[in-house]
């Protein structure tokens, strides 16, 4: 699959990967990457790059009922999807889709992982990925 953006995510060996950067100085967690360091209380200027992942929570979502406006690509016909936002261990909040099969029946607080799927095919056919949290199940 064709990754929606260059720089975004990797997959590793030990699974998919955000790819962010902390800074050097007070290492606080940006996603996706950042060009400087916005902590107030940091004079730090050097951001070295990080990958996170792949735990995290729930910290709340919401489904997307209509289909959202372009750039935002999708499948025709258009099926509701889960969008949230997951609390990473490593200190990231992160604006997510959720992959789940039931977008109304998503519980606030599950664990989560990182997962990469098919977003969407593109008009030449190809299958075009993105990052994604699923319920942990265990
Ligand atoms: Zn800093």
């Amino acid at each position: 699959m064709t990754p929606v953006a260059v720089g975004l995510f990797v997959e590793t060996s030990d699974g998919p990967r955000l790819l962010g950067s902390k800074c050097a100085t007070c290492d606080t967690p940006y996603f996706p990457k950042a060009a400087i360091c916005n902590n107030p209380n940091c004079n730090g200027s050097n951001l070295e790059d990080a990958q996170f992942g792949p735990r995290g929570t729930l910290w709340g979502y919401t489904v997307q009922y209509y289909p959202p406006p372009p750039p935002a690509k999708y499948d025709e016909p258009y099926q509701p999807y889960a969008i949230g936002l997951v609390d990473m261990v490593e200190g990231l909040r992160v604006l997510t889709r959720i992959s789940t099969h039931a977008p109304e029946a998503v519980n606030v607080g599950a664990d989560v992982e990182l997962v990469i799927e098919k977003l969407y095919t593109d008009p030449q056919g190809n299958d075009v990925s993105t990052f994604k949290f699923r319920e942990v199940r265990e």
